[in-house]
């Protein structure tokens, strides 16, 4: 079995939706997991934001809006008109649904059951659309098997038993559509896998049902060697492995969730990242092989803060990095990169949410100095830091450059490097030059 995932741009119109149709209509046994149209769960949050504050008025206008966006692209995708009527009647259920959810006293369990809705009224449109085309499929609500526990994360085994039993349900059935991002909470709530949660849903599946290969398509023909939005004539990489994929996922490179890799790991299941504008590409495959030598790609991340926090007292002093690091773990807030001196130690965030509470929090171990609007640029590749000559290069490449942080040694797999935002994409650049 194979896991598809189509973001929100792959299916961000009619004839986007249409192309994504073609590529999976054949005999191979399929899940596909659909995120939102593209802006559709930017717009839902901004209708939450107004219900929080009241704004009842500017909620309903962008509740029309999304309305109007939906019924559009009905309009564009069905030819039959009976198939029009009944996407119309989808899209009509899902905005009462939302109507009704903004009427009630609103807290964040309606928010969440708001935000689901993107993913309900694509994904109902999508199989409605496979329905026309006579591409015989089943809707799979991810709300009956998707769950995530207290700490917010999935329940693996309820997966997999859950799944098993809506397989159960359908016999003989080889294409099954699903929502990514949605799920329950353990109260049975709705919730979600926070933004971008759909390849991490993709990811979830795939290793519930042992599937042979995950592929997510975008709309980029996969992980490129340097970021194309900064730096000219970057090309695609063809093979990386998981950690590799990892370390750019997780420090910046958009193209794929960071916490999809890991189950695809532990499973061994190959993840391809393929452009639906450009299917023929070849697109890059993430497994276990590490191949070829050297650094494979540099992704860079930004809005983040540097804290660093000095002691005296953290000479010779154990338990001091404990105290530090319970901090963060209060605030529920992760460090990204961390370096140490014999008097201080500084760490990179970049949710900032908590910032205040945890500088006070702080304060009482040391002096604490904020760094804000830092990128982090991360240089990877197999083993890099195991071989010759690769540490001189990319100094050699940031010497006009001030870096805040190293990370080096931290894995075989990256070196990273803090810089001012400002300073990133002439540094990017200065990196691709000289590698
Ligand atoms: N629709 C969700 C978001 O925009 C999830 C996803 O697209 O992966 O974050």
């Amino acid at each position: 079995m194979k896991i598809y995932k189509f973001g929100g741009t792959s299916i961000g119109s009619a004839n986007r939706m249409k192309d994504a149709a073609k590529l999976i209509t054949n005999t191979e046994r399929k899940i596909v997991v659909v995120s939102a149209i593209s802006g559709t769960t930017n717009t839902l949050l901004k209708i939450a934001e107004h219900l929080y504050s009241k704004k009842n008025y500017d909620a309903e206008l962008l509740i029309n809006e999304l309305e109007n966006k939906y019924r559009l692209i009905a309009d564009g995708l069905f030819d039959n008109s009976k198939f029009l009527c009944k996407g119309k009647e989808l899209i009509d259920l899902n905005i009462n649904n939302i109507k009704s959810l903004a009427q009630n006293a609103f807290t964040i369990h309606e928010e969440k059951a708001i935000l689901a809705h993107g993913e309900l009224i694509t994904t109902a449109l999508f199989q409605l659309y496979l329905q026309e085309q006579k591409v015989d499929s089943v809707l799979l609500p991810a709300l009956n098997f998707m769950r995530i526990d207290a700490n917010g994360e999935p329940d693996n085994y309820y997966i997999k038993e859950n799944l098993k039993r809506e397989f159960e349900k359908h016999p003989g059935k080889n294409l099954f559509i699903t929502q990514g991002y949605i799920c329950r909470n353990l109260y049975g709530k709705i919730d979600n896998l926070k933004r971008g949660g759909s390849d991490y849903t993709a990811s979830l599946i795939g290793t519930a049902v042992g599937a042979d290969e995950i592929q997510i398509w975008t709309d980029i023909n996969g992980f490129h060697n340097n970021d194309p939005r900064f730096v000219e004539n970057t090309k695609p990489i063809s093979k990386l492995s998981f950690d590799e994929a990892a370390e750019l996922a997780y420090f910046g490179a958009k193209i794929l969730h960071p916490l999809s890799i890991n189950p695809a790991k532990v499973s061994n299941i190959p993840v391809r990242l393929k452009n639906t504008i450009k299917p023929e590409n070849e697109g890059t495959l993430i497994s276990s092989i590490a191949e070829g030598k050297g650094i494979k790609a540099v992704a860079s991340k930004d809005g983040i803060t540097a804290l660093k926090i000095k002691s005296g007292r953290m000479l010779l002093a154990y338990g001091f990095l404990r105290k530090v690091f319970e901090v963060f773990e209060r605030y529920k807030t992760p460090i990204d990169m961390i370096t140490t001196s014999e008097v201080a130690v500084s760490v990179t965030i970049d949710d900032t949410t908590f910032l205040k509470e945890i500088s006070v929090d702080l304060a009482q171990y040391g002096v604490v100095e904020l760094n804000e609007n830092q990128s982090i640029i991360c240089i990877v590749g197999e083993n890099i830091i195991e071989q010759e000559g690769y540490i001189n290069k990319i100094f050699e490449a940031l010497k006009s450059f001030k870096i805040r942080m190293i990370s080096y040694g931290g894995s075989r797999h990256n070196i990273s490097v803090l810089v001012k935002a400002e300073d990133k994409k002439e540094a990017l650049n200065a990196i691709n030059e000289i590698l």
